[in-house]
């Protein structure tokens, strides 16, 4: 059952990013030559490779980096570990990233992988065996001015530090320290930037508060849902608290939690940080069935977890005005059309966490140029680069009299239209 739930899972990625790279392409009637061009990915390396586990017996593995588009520059994205990692869903993920890449104005083009693994089943020390032998196993198909990968589900600075050294210790020495950038979201002692952590999340709560801005709603008192309390559902949920918003229920993979008083953003974390990071058991707020998660009464829901939650049949018991996509491809298609109908907002993925890559992007620069910015330089960039692109797609939804979704891909898309007919097709 799980298996087949998965299996649709992963294809439902793939299809969802196609039907909305052909809708915008049809709508702003994309060159058909460049059309062809993206909608088939670069270069897609599966590996295989084993593994010592802690009590001797070898395991292994299957790893994914699929490359889409390097037009606008180097391939950009994250590594994520978890049991539904598969080819169709490392291509549906790596075209996302070309279009958030894009419609944020970057130097990248875009990638994702990872490893279809369970990470709770394995210890810290098997952990960092599986990523440096997967580091070693992409070998050369990264680099720090080729592809750069970055955290996704289940991974983390530490993750990214692991990555860094075993790619470091394959160079000559003299070559090594010009590699820092071959990943971001290092920690901040082994190259990471300050606040790299919170970038996901901190983009998130912008465009949230953009949005609100922009419709002249205040978050005051606004009641919120927030779907998987990773990093991004932490960060995101800590800002808007700070606003002044109330997160009245979470769920993650360990079940779904409400209070419709109000759940401390601040408190849940400390009990996930004593629960391997499961929101269950918090003992200031009720556990609910999950099917009835995403029909809780509220304003704003943020789903932060994977992607196809919101679909055909979960959509028309939405309550809140607006969504807000943390992760990559939660609403699908046929869920947005209900969504849209029923006059709730979605800021599409592709622009809600951009935050994320904007965020790498200032550590690659300090790592490339050899600086260390501090803490309220890195939010102030990130701030205004958030609403630059914030304003464009609002700008062009109102005058095309179009979503918020198809908006962005216009946006993403004609920035790529461009380059290619700029530059022409080698040979
Ligand atoms: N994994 C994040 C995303 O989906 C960040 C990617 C990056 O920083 O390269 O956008």
């Amino acid at each position: 059952m799980i298996a087949k739930q998965q299996k649709k899972l992963k294809q439902g990625m793939l299809d969802n990013v196609m039907r909305q790279f052909n809708y915008s392409a049809d709508n702003i009637n994309l060159n058909p030559n460049i059309r062809k061009i993206l909608s088939i990915t670069n270069n897609e390396l599966v590996v295989h490779f084993p593994v010592k586990m802690d009590n001797g017996d070898v395991e292994v593995f299957t790893g994914y980096r699929v490359q889409h588009n390097n037009a606008l520059g180097p391939y950009k994205g994250g590594l994520r570990y978890h049991p539904t990692v598969d080819i169709d869903a490392a291509r549906a993920l790596a075209m996302w990233m070309t279009w958030k890449t894009s419609l944020a104005g970057l130097p990248y083009g875009g990638a994702k992988g990872g490893i279809q693994l369970d990470p709770s089943k394995y210890s810290q020390a098997e952990l960092e065996r599986i990523t440096r032998r997967f580091t070693y196993a992409l070998g050369d198909n990264i680099g720090p001015e080729l592809d750069i990968p970055a955290p996704d589900v289940n991974t983390n600075p530490q993750t990214m530090a692991w990555i860094l050294d075993t790619y470091m210790s394959t160079k000559a020495p003299s070559e090594r320290s010009k590699n820092m950038h071959v990943v971001t979201g290092k920690p901040v002692g082994a190259g990471g930037s300050e606040g790299r952590d919170r970038a996901t999340g901190y983009g998130v709560f912008l465009s949230i508060k953009f949005w609100a801005e922009n419709k002249k709603v205040s978050l005051k008192d606004k009641k919120y849902i927030v779907q998987g309390f990773g990093n991004v559902g932490y960060w995101t949920s800590h800002f808007l608290e700070n606003e002044g918003a109330i997160l009245v229920g979470v769920q993650d993979a360990s079940g779904s939690i409400i209070n419709e008083n109000g759940i401390s953003v601040e408190d849940l974390y400390k009990h996930t940080m004593q629960h391997k990071g499961a929101v269950a058991g918090f003992n200031d707020a009720t556990p609910i069935l999950n099917e009835n998660f995403f029909g809780i009464n509220c304003d704003i829901c943020v789903p932060a977890a994977l992607g196809n939650q919101i679909t055909a049949n979960n959509a028309d018991s939405i309550k809140a005005f607006l969504i807000a996509e943390g992760a990559n491809g939660p609403t699908d298609v046929e869920a947005e059309k209900i969504l849209l109908e029923k006059g709730v907002a979605i800021i599409p993925d592709i622009l809600c966490n951009s935050g994320g890559v904007i965020g790498s992007y200032y550590e690659w620069l300090q790592n490339r140029n050899g600086e260390i910015w501090q803490l309220d330089e890195v939010l102030e960039k990130m701030h205004k680069k958030l609403k630059e692109s914030f304003n464009k797609v609002m700008k062009t939804a109102l005058e095309k009299d179009i979503d918020m979704r198809t908006a962005a891909f216009n946006i993403a898309i004609e920035r790529l239209e461009q380059a290619y007919v700029q530059r022409g097709i080698f040979p």
